[in-house]
């Protein structure tokens, strides 16, 4: 084949398109008028990824034939390549392990819940900001990788936007419940530090919240943080007010030093500092994570100090107890005896708690875990053949 006769897609190198998908819409009209199209296609275009939920440009029928063509040479709205999809037996965890253009594994989950006195069913996506991550706790598959490198805004966005696709195509029937169709909320809970990411992270939050986009409300999205003090700080500042998890897992610096090494940088006192001011800016409760570790985070004396760390926020602080799901490092998950116990010392202290219930343990679903597991029966059949 000549150069000539070589479809046009292929004679631009895919990383010097355009990634549609990282754009606000304000970007995507002054590319689009950049280009020579007149403003108004950016409402068509944006309408066709985000609300038809169109996998190709070939498939939006609303934009001229010529357009569409020249939208293939110029852009992407690819979604990352599929290495990997599971799902946990009762079908309401589906797992992601998804392969970037440059190779790299990330990972996304989809979660689904029924309706419940408490609220409506929901379709949740946990989302990776980074391949890999730099901060190295020891219970985390994904600490232990290292970091490679930082998502870019249209790399979080193409991991949302693959499960909306799914879900318009297959809707979730909840037993006794009304069809899903589309995702209901975001957590920032994959591999990475979203803080780390700080830009990306919340460029992407932006493009999936405006209106010409998924239009997912900021009260519906989650930023799990290890505590990045400015970073926490920063969000306080920003008018896209979500919800804020932070990852404690220890009631004092000594004990969290030895399974979060960030504590040497970022101590527990200047993180409720941050936590503070954050509260102070948007009202908003704040949700400290506590992994349960058995023999190590666990005992009544690590609740008391939890409780009495803090109390002091009252209303404005909840717990949510998180079973470790069990990886490489051997950390066991306590008995449900312990927890409860562990949840009446804190109550006691006058904070409330919540256990997170454990969801898709038979697909590896804590982040990281999946990668890990592909990568070594990758290796062990390679290292067979
Ligand atoms: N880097 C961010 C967000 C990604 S991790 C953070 O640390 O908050 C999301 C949550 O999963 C964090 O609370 C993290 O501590 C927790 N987590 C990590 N490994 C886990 C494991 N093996 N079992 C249970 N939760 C885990
Ligand atoms: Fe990174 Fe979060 Fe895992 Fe810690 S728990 S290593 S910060 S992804």
């Amino acid at each position: 084949m000549t150069t000539s006769d070589a479809p046009r897609g292929d004679t631009l190198a895919p990383d010097r398109r355009a990634d549609l998908l990282g754009m606000t819409f304000d970007e995507l009209r002054d590319w689009l008028v950049g280009q020579g199209e007149p403003a108004y296609r950016a409402q068509q275009l944006a309408e066709a990824i985000y609300h038809r939920l169109a996998p190709a440009f070939d498939q939006m029928s609303a934009l001229p034939a010529a357009l569409r063509e020249r939208l293939d040479t110029l852009a992407t709205i690819a979604s990352p390549q599929v290495r990997a999809l599971v799902a946990s037996k009762d079908g309401r965890t589906r797992k992601l392990l998804l392969a970037l253009r440059d190779g790299r594994l990330i990972e996304t989950v989809l979660m689904l819940y029924p309706a419940s006195p408490e609220g409506r069913a929901r379709a949740t996506i946990c989302v990776s900001t980074q391949a890999g991550c730099a901060y190295g706790c020891t219970f985390c598959a994904t600490g232990q990788m290292g970091f490679e490198r930082h998502l870019t805004a249209g790399e979080i966005v193409a991991q949302v936007l693959y499960f909306a696709r799914e879900l318009r195509e297959r809707p979730w029937t909840a037993p006794d419940g009304q069809p899903i169709d589309r995702v209901t909320n975001l957590v920032f809970m994959g591999m990475g530090e979203p803080l780390h990411n700080y830009d990306n992270t919340l460029k992407a939050l932006r493009i999936l919240n405006m209106p010409e986009g998924l239009r997912i409300g900021a009260r519906h999205m989650t930023v799990s943080t290890v505590g990045l003090v400015p970073g926490i700080l920063r969000l306080a500042e920003e008018p896209l007010q979500v919800n804020l998890a932070i990852s404690l897992h220890a009631p004092n610096n000594e004990m969290r030093a030895r399974t979060m090494p960030v504590t040497r940088k970022y101590p527990i006192e200047q993180v409720l500092d941050a936590v503070r001011t954050y509260v102070e800016h948007t009202g908003r409760q704040v949700t400290f994570e506590y992994v349960l570790l058995s023999g190590v985070n666990d005992a009544d004396e690590h609740a008391r100090e939890l409780g009495r760390l803090l109390a002091p926020l009252r209303q404005l602080g909840h717990v949510n107890l998180i079973p470790v799901n069990q990886t490489a490092a051997g950390y066991q998950p306590p008995s449900g005896e312990r927890i409860r116990a562990f949840r009446e010392l804190l109550r006691i202290e006058g904070v409330t708690s919540s256990v997170r219930a454990e969801r898709g343990d038979d697909i590896a679903a804590a982040c990281g875990q999946l990668r890990t597991r592909e990568t070594r029966l990758q290796s062990a059949s390679s290292a067979r053949a």
